[in-house]
């Protein structure tokens, strides 16, 4: 699918510092509604940091992000209403130990009064069907596989209907034959049209399914192009490198 339809999320000259040391050196791009960009780069290049700017998680240092036409970095926006509206699944799951699969995906919709127990419940039954895992619905995350729980962290960030998913190295912390289920899911997911961002070290999920992979090092976009491109006819010297070591 490569619909380049509507700009979901703009980032405009995106800068963040910690202590004075640069992480993201101005970053500008688009994510269009429907599109799937992997993002790949190397360990420290600054990566998470880009995904979590996009949700404000980390608050840039300099730059705009507009999400929906919105300037999400203005300090007068509710960021909470936006933040609704993004779908975030990290490396270690972050699942509540406490509370079981059911109530880990019914939490944040019931909490935020976006629907009633009854609507985040049948909601809920959905997305356990659409994962896989219907059965797993009263276990709790202890009991469940690295890939199971990672494919319910997904369903919990999907009860909140975003328009956007947003994912930092989903299958990073699987085991490797764990890894098929949860690109799987994701494979799915894109085939429905959800807008993703995908920051990942799986080279095959990104050919296969993205519309276009990004290469960030040393706090920047260095290479910006559709799978095929990006992958037989790097330009740029680090990505060459970076791919010579990685395929
Ligand atoms: P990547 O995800 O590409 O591995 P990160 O975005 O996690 O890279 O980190 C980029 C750089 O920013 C690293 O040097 C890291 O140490 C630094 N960094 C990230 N988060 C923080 C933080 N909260 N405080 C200080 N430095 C940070
Ligand atoms: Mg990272």
């Amino acid at each position: 699918m490569n619909t380049k339809g509507e700009v979901l999320i703009q980032v405009q000259n995106l800068q963040k510092s910690f202590d004075g040391h640069v992480v993201l050196d101005g970053i500008s791009t688009e994510i269009h509604k429907g599109e799937v960009v992997a993002v790949i780069g190397p360990s420290g290049s600054g990566k998470s940091t880009f995904l979590r700017s996009l949700n404000l998680m980390e608050e840039p240092t300099d730059g705009k992000i507009l999400f929906e036409n919105v300037d999400i970095t203005d300090p007068k926006i509710d960021i909470n209403r936006h933040r609704q509206k993004i779908g975030m699944v990290f490396q270690q799951f972050n699942l509540f130990p406490h509370k079981t699969v059911k109530e880990n995906i019914m939490l944040a919709p019931v909490t935020l009064k976006l629907m009633s127990r009854e609507e985040a419940s049948q909601k809920a039954d959905e997305l356990l069907e659409r994962v896989g895992l219907p059965d797993k619905a009263n276990a709790y995350p202890g009991r469940l596989s690295g890939g199971q729980k990672q494919r319910i962290a997904i369903a919990r960030a999907l009860a909140m209907n975003p328009d956007v998913m947003l994912f930092d190295e989903p299958t990073s912390a699987l085991d490797p034959e764990m890894v098929g289920e949860v690109l799987e899911i994701m494979k799915e997911l894109a085939h429905t049209g959800m807008t993703m961002v995908v920051v990942t070290h799986e080279m095959g999920f990104a050919r296969e399914v993205a519309n276009r992979v990004l290469f960030v090092d040393g706090g920047n976009i260095q290479e910006d192009a559709e799978p095929q491109e990006f992958f037989s006819n790097p330009k740029n010297p680090r990505l060459k490198e970076f791919l010579s070591k990685v395929l």
